[in-house]
């Protein structure tokens, strides 16, 4: 396994009386893409300056690189940060702007030059160097700032929301060029995202963040498919839940009776968040349920529903089904592949579904 690059240990920080920080513990290896992904205000901006040096920590011990922070300034730890606002000089050209902070290094003009040309073309923006950066779009600014954090080699890039000023179709391509860049410079990311799409595209694991404290810290997979809590499960994607009674619990099988679903054994391992002794439920993605053609049968288990929307995406339609027995209605989700089931609202429809697809929160 990689050697930790970044170690926090029970980190808490206070503004005033506002506990901003609520005792952050994680390990964030060498080379890895983290994210940490919450609601506005969680905290994830103010542990991203407390890693840069922009914050000082109320307690706690973060080390970078295995040395103590504390006491070490911004400038003199190795680490960057790429700002939302991109945070470029706009009276100056790409490459003045990409060598500013090279301009107190000791290497020779052309060496500077070099290193400028080098991180210009790694961030796809050879022979832009002369342009105005005012003249630039917002992708290519972003890529400026980017290019102008790379080119110092920190040990560990911090990138805050780096991409949320950007529109939709290019955000989605600098998410593929970072993740390419990430990996072609092999440098630790951390980037901080409220949006969990963008998380989960991008990183080999997230910290999902609520109100100072670290929910859940796993790769994107088991994030989606073993949320260990509802709240991490219905921050992340669509998450639809039924009310569940446990019957009888072992070691290798929880007894369920799911309503809308009938009676199933559930595996513990999809049991795995704490035991919060409030009321179960089950929780299932919307991919999970499948509609049932006339005449098909399903491979597990079935059960019963009306129809109460239909909504077209092109790729996909989404099904809000009410399953019987149950008020509330779920939401299906389909691929498109072989055309859609052709359903009118307030149809009957059989759906089916599998144990093993299903989450425990109890
Ligand atoms: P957002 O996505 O909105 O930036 P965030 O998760 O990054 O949210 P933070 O910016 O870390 O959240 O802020 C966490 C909490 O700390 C917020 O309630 C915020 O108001 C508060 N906070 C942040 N900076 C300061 C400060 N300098 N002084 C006082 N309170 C602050």
């Amino acid at each position: 396994m990689k050697k930790p690059i970044i170690e926090l240990d029970a980190i808490q920080k206070y503004y005033g009386d506002y506990h901003a920080l609520r005792g952050i513990t994680a390990t964030i290896r060498e080379g890895e893409f983290f994210s940490l992904l919450g609601p506005s205000g969680c905290g994830k901006t103010t542990l991203l300056r407390t890693i840069a040096g922009f914050e000082g920590l109320s307690s706690g011990v973060l080390k970078i690189d295995g040395r103590d922070m504390a006491g070490v300034p911004a400038n003199k730890r190795p680490t960057n940060m790429v700002f939302q606002s991109y945070a470029i000089f706009p009276h100056l050209t790409v490459e003045q702007n990409v060598g500013f902070g090279l301009r107190r290094d000791p290497r020779s003009r052309d060496d500077k030059a070099r290193a400028v040309a080098e991180a210009l073309a790694m961030v796809g923006l050879a022979g832009y160097g002369r342009r105005a950066a005012h003249a630039l779009s917002g992708g290519q600014r972003q890529r400026v700032a980017l290019a102008r954090a790379l080119i110092l080699k920190p040990k560990v890039l911090l990138l805050d929301e780096p991409l949320s000023a950007l529109d939709k179709k290019m955000r989605e391509q600098m998410q593929v060029e970072l993740i390419k860049l990430q990996r072609q410079v092999g440098i630790t990311f951390i980037l901080v995202t409220h949006d969990q799409e963008e998380a989960l595209v991008m990183s080999d694991r997230i910290a999902v963040m609520f109100e100072g404290q670290i929910a859940q810290l796993a790769d994107p997979e088991t994030l989606y498919r073993r949320p260990n809590s509802r709240q991490v499960a219905d921050f992340i994607g669509t998450m639809n839940f039924l009310p569940a009674t446990i019957l009888s619990e072992t070691p290798d099988r929880i007894e369920v009776e799911v309503a809308g679903l009938g009676r199933c054994a559930i595996d513990p391992a999809q049991a795995p968040g704490a035991v919060t002794g409030g009321p179960a439920s089950v929780g299932f993605r919307p991919e999970t349920l499948t509609i049932l053609y006339e005449g098909q049968v399903a491979n597990d288990r079935e059960t019963g529903g009306t129809v109460e929307e239909v909504v077209y995406f092109g790729d996909m339609t989404y099904y809000d089904v009410k399953l019987d027995g149950v008020d509330q209605p779920v939401r299906l989700s389909m691929r498109n592949v072989f055309g859609r089931p052709v359903l009118d609202i307030r149809t009957r429809t059989r759906v089916a579904w599998s144990p093993g697809a299903l989450v425990l929160f109890r």
